[in-house]
């Protein structure tokens, strides 16, 4: 697919991969979501649904036997899972976001490998950089991997981690030298199957109640050292850069959970009457319909923006993927919450799906950084003057 991104409308290819993804969410996605968030189970039906259509990880390339999605692609994708069941939507998410540091910084064998095994549907991709005591100040971390003759083994916990337990790997960082702080960080490919790696119970969650959460203990965990990726010091560098790139599919995850709440929206108020007549005919309520639509096409046109600043790798990605995360996400949970409004009494309860909308899209707003920390980053770009539209 081409890397130019027409600004205001899709190529023919990436409209296509919209249609294939919808047909197939609105078939084998959408029917399950409610009972996945009522029940807080995985999405089987959705994971099955999308490994049979190649959709798990768009993103791996061509080269690796994956299906070569690029990042607009890859982002309709998500979107359009999203619009469906946010949960389900964590699946080729989180491949791309375990994945990628492989992708970027890993060794041509590792890529071969790994890369591969993702593609197959051999086993999916988890990323593990948060720790019980190092969330937003991710290079507090504490686990450890030690060298030991032609092996690192690895001590610690990792918290908050998404598709713990499914995933057969998992993309590992751990402090390889105390002193150097964030230069003193190495990311890892360990496995599930590997002994000493065991996980905490499913986290009961407010949101995305059908994305397992949980711990990943590392008990003296010993992997052979080919399995770092990249160089040692270099793992803090290759989870920041990876998630320059997957904020992007965060943002898309967002557009797509808002675009589910106001088409539904949309449907309810052109059928619900009071006082005689749809309550789509009352002016209070078009312009509550039309600042929902105005947002999620500004934030969807933000995002695919970025989507394009991700494949050509520009250098001011890293200001444009927190800024679509950030300003998707808060477009979401303005949006979904005002679909509650509009669907009243009804909205208010799990008859109706816009409530789990709103309590998904609040994920948005806290994963892969929150919106504070998504500020910080964009006002430090701006103040070194990176971000520029000249
Ligand atoms: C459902 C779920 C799935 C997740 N999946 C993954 C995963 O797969 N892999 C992974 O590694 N992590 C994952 N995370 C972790 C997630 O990225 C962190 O929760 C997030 O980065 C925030 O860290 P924290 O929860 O420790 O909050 P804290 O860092 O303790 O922040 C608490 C509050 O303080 C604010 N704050 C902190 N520092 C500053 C500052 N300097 N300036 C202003 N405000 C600040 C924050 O914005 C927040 O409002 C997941 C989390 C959840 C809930």
């Amino acid at each position: 697919m081409s890397a130019e991104y027409p600004m205001f409308a899709l190529s023919e290819e990436h409209q296509a991969v919209r249609e294939a993804v919808r047909d197939l969410c609105d078939a084998k996605v959408a029917p399950y979501a409610a009972d996945v968030d009522e029940q807080a189970r995985y999405p089987q039906e959705a994971a099955d649904a999308l490994l049979a259509a190649d959709f798990h990880a768009p993103h791996v390339p061509e080269a690796y036997g994956g299906a070569g999605a690029d990042a607009l692609a890859t982002v309709i994708v998500i979107e359009e899972v999203a619009r469906a069941c946010a949960s389900s939507s964590l699946i080729p998410a989180v491949n791309k976001l375990g994945s990628l540091p492989v992708q970027l910084s890993g060794s041509e064998e590792l890529k071969k490998h790994y890369l591969g095994k993702l593609a197959a549907g051999e086993g999916g991709f988890s990323y593990c950089l948060s720790e019980p005591d190092a969330g937003s100040d991710a290079a507090g971390m504490k686990t450890r991997a030690v060298r030991d003759g032609d092996t690192y083994v690895l001590n610690g916990v990792k918290r908050w981690i998404t598709n713990a337990g499914v995933s057969e790997y998992y993309t590992v960082m751990a402090v390889t030298d105390p002193e150097k702080r964030s230069r003193g960080i190495s990311a890892f490919v360990v496995e599930k199957s590997d002994e000493g790696v065991s996980f905490g119970a499913p986290e009961k969650k407010l949101g995305i109640k059908g994305s397992p959460t949980r711990e990943v203990y590392l008990d003296n965990v010993r992997i052979p050292a080919d399995r770092m990726i990249g160089a040692e010091g270099t793992g803090f560098e290759t989870a920041m850069k990876t998630l320059d790139h997957t904020r992007v599919t965060i943002a898309a995850q967002a557009v797509g959970i808002a675009q589910g709440a106001l088409d539904y929206a949309l449907g309810y108020a052109q059928e619900r009457k009071q006082f005689g007549k749809p309550i789509s005919d009352f002016q209070g309520l078009q312009f509550l319909l039309a600042d929902m639509g105005m947002k999620v096409e500004a934030a969807r046109q933000m995002t695919y923006a970025a989507a394009g600043k991700s494949e050509r790798g520009d250098k001011d990605l890293t200001f444009f993927g927190a800024a679509a995360k950030c300003f998707a996400s808060d477009v979401a949970m303005e949006v979904t919450t005002n679909a509650v409004q509009v669907l009243g009494g009804y909205g208010f309860t799990r008859d109706y799906p816009v409530e789990r909308m709103m309590r998904d899209a609040k994920i948005t707003q806290i994963y892969e950084g929150t919106n504070q920390v998504q500020r910080i980053v964009m006002a430090r770009q701006l103040l070194a003057g990176v971000q520029s539209h000249l």
